[in-house]
């Protein structure tokens, strides 16, 4: 991680935790935070719940004055009308949340997320004053072709072409490769590094040289307390999207109070 960027850890709870299950995990979280005296301006930390939960994050969050951030899972690209079960980024906004995550991979996988629907997401994010934390990462069947580093910076190019610097500045990437999520196979830290290298190449190719500079290169995919260190130690990596290891309020703390 370079000293220039705040690293992030962010949790992903995907769909887990009722708003009674999310109020008392974060409860126990930020207590537990603060008795280790956690700096929250060393290390930014933000929960994803699902949509359920969010307006008991923002009543939470705003009575007990916490600095932990919030976001939602994924947005409609719509702004209203008669699109059942969607939610705009202008409803998100108003419930407080700061970031969305944008093309996840089992939202590309279970639903119809394609890189143009992916896109307007993004733009649909930036347009409501959130950052989007766009996720990107090869298969399986990519990395054995030996073509993830092309596979990843081209979806991460499909969505940064159209974007101008003031726009490109806000987005937050995170390399997830497919066959780590869920499975306990980690990305070597050379890889993540070499990714996230990879698409910092790619933006300053594409932008003002500040861009480059300032987007946040997440790593997520089995990470846990026991790889998180090795792994933000490399220059370009600068935190974690995390999914199971979200849902443990310990493990959680240690990976944050390690990043
Ligand atoms: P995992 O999930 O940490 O359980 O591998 C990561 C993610 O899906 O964001």
């Amino acid at each position: 991680m370079a000293s220039s960027r705040i690293p992030m850890v962010a949790g992903n709870w995907k769909m887990n935790f009722d708003h009674l299950e999310a109020t008392a995990f974060v409860q126990r979280f930020a207590r537990d935070l603060r008795a280790r005296r956690f700096d929250f301006a060393k290390c930014e930390v933000a929960l994803f719940p699902s949509f359920t939960s969010l307006r008991s994050m923002q009543v939470l969050v705003e009575s007990d004055n916490l600095k932990i951030r919030y976001g939602a899972q994924t947005v409609s690209v719509t702004s209203q009308g008669a699109f059942t079960g969607d939610v705009s980024a202008d409803m998100i906004a108003r419930l407080g949340c700061s970031y969305v995550i944008v093309g996840h991979s089992e939202r590309r996988k279970y639903h119809p997320e394609d890189d143009a629907n992916i896109v307007d997401q993004v733009r649909a994010v930036l347009a409501a004053g959130m950052q989007p934390i766009l996720c990107v990462g090869e298969s399986l069947e990519e990395r054995r072709k030996g073509i993830e580093l092309d596979f990843a910076v081209g979806q991460v190019h499909d969505v940064t072409r159209d974007l101008s610097d003031a726009e490109a500045t806000r987005l937050i990437i995170a390399y997830e490769p497919v066959w780590a999520i869920g499975t306990g196979l980690v990305a070597t830290p050379q890889s993540a590094q070499d990714a996230a290298r990879a698409f910092r190449e790619d933006l300053r190719a594409t932008f003002d040289g500040q861009v480059a500079g300032t987007v946040r290169v997440l790593y997520g995919g089995s990470v846990t307390s026991r790889n998180a260190i090795e792994l933000i130690e490399e220059p370009d990596v600068d935190g974690f999207l995390i999914g199971g290891a979200a849902l443990h309020v310990d493990e959680l703390t240690k990976i944050c109070m390690e990043t």
